[in-house]
């Protein structure tokens, strides 16, 4: 990867510093933030740049509007985000304008202001030009943190950072991609990948990038059983991508070539339905009766597992193991969390529902890193470019 530029590079004091962070965080229906996770992982930028004496100016989106809406304004951030750093931090009701300029002309060094939600326009979304250069007009330094959305070419952070220079990495983003780099371009070995969820469909392109980079992987979630009917097994009901059997039996194959140990879970939690209520048994991997479906991996399974990781020097997890949704399949998911947890091994782990499973489990602070970004993290694992990283300033 090209070595870009952070925010250590650059001389912000009296500057105003546009940066754009991820505020986009879960509220319930009256509008209180159910989760500030979001809102602390981008304290590092904001403190320093307070400390730098800067003029410091946020913007972010926040769910998905249509037009304006105000149940999805950014206020309530505003006033969380006052209480996090001990200091007010000033709010303005859109993003570009007039009266966006006039806030922006009154900051002084030190003071934060946070601008209404990027969405509200569809030049954020549709990558608009004159939005963009409305927008780094603002500034005279462009921040780049919000690493959730970095896969997207967005106005914000993907064409700002084309007209404002200098235009460099926040720390948050300085931090997934050095743990990343740790993780996948210069690891130290053994390196176990432990995947899961629901399809093979959306997680085709990282289990193919990460055959060339690991020694083992595990594979579990509903994804092992187009693997294990692929073997010429009967999985039941389970959750099956026929159309993909041909690709998996391909995928163990070049595993073997590349001389990866690719695991299967050897047992299951099976259940009728997808339900609390349904009877469950464990059975061996190869004795699921028709009409039930496996639900999560069983507990020899997670022994193996954690035999797996024994002498593991890096371990990378995306992906529930079960239905961790439901209590009675969310004993592998949370297992496979703590393993991790508990191993000496540099961990990282992440993707949407990894991360809601890790808090779930309370193992977030003993995994070394758990990614910000959901679909961000897959596209670093499918071995992608990651747009708007790509057009920060070089080192
Ligand atoms: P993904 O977004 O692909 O990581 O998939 C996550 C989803 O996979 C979660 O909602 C899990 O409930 C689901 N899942 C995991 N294991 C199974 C399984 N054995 N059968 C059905 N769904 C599963």
């Amino acid at each position: 990867m090209v070595r870009k530029k952070s925010l250590r590079d650059v001389d912000v004091k009296g500057k105003r510093v546009l940066v754009r962070v991820d505020f986009n965080v879960p509220m319930d229906d009256q509008g209180n933030i159910v989760d500030d996770t979001r809102i602390r992982a981008s304290l590092p930028t904001i403190e320093y740049l307070m400390d730098a004496r800067a003029k410091i100016i946020l913007m972010s989106h926040l769910g998905r509007p249509k037009g304006m809406d105000p149940k999805l304004s950014l206020l309530p951030v505003a006033k969380r985000l006052s209480r996090l750093i001990g200091t007010q931090v000033k709010f303005v009701n859109d993003c570009v304008g007039k009266e966006v300029r006039e806030e922006v002309e009154k900051l002084k060094e030190g003071e934060v202001l946070l601008l209404e939600n990027l969405r509200f326009h569809e030049g954020e979304t549709n990558g608009d030009e004159t939005f963009a250069k409305d927008l780094a007009s603002l500034g005279e330094v462009f921040v780049s943190d919000a690493f959730g959305t970095c896969h997207r070419k967005h106005a914000s952070v993907y064409l700002v950072p084309k007209f404002l220079k200098p235009a460099v990495m926040g720390f948050l983003l300085e931090k997934e991609i050095n743990y990343f780099e740790r993780a996948m371009i210069n690891p130290q070995r053994p390196v176990v990948a432990i995947l899961g969820g629901a399809k093979v469909s959306t997680k085709l392109g990282i289990i193919k990038n990460l055959l060339k980079r690991v020694d083992k992987m595990f594979i579990g979630g509903a994804m092992a059983f187009t693997f294990i009917k692929a073997m010429g097994y009967s999985v039941g009901s389970s959750l099956v991508e026929d159309d993909l059997i041909p690709v998996a039996t391909d995928i163990l194959e070049v595993a073997k070539k590349l001389e990866v140990k690719l695991y299967l879970p050897v047992d299951f939690v099976i259940g009728q339905e997808i339900s609390d209520n349904t009877p469950t048994k464990v059975v061996p991997w190869q004795e699921i009766p028709e009409g039930w479906k496996g639900l999560d991996i069983g507990p020899v399974s997670v022994s193996l597992l954690k035999e797996i990781i024994s002498d593991a020097q890096t371990i990378v997890w995306n992906g529930p193991m079960g239905v961790f949704e439901l209590d009675r399949f969310k004993s592998g998911t949370f297992e496979t969390a703590k393993m991790i947890a508990q191993s000496p091994a540099l961990t990282i782990a992440g993707g949407g529902d990894t991360d809601h499973a890790i808090h779930l489990a309370g193992v977030d602070n003993a995994i070394d890193f758990v990614s910000t970004g959901g679909g961000a993290f897959l596209e670093l694992l499918e071995g992608k470019v990651l747009p708007c990283l790509e057009v920060l300033d070089d080192n």
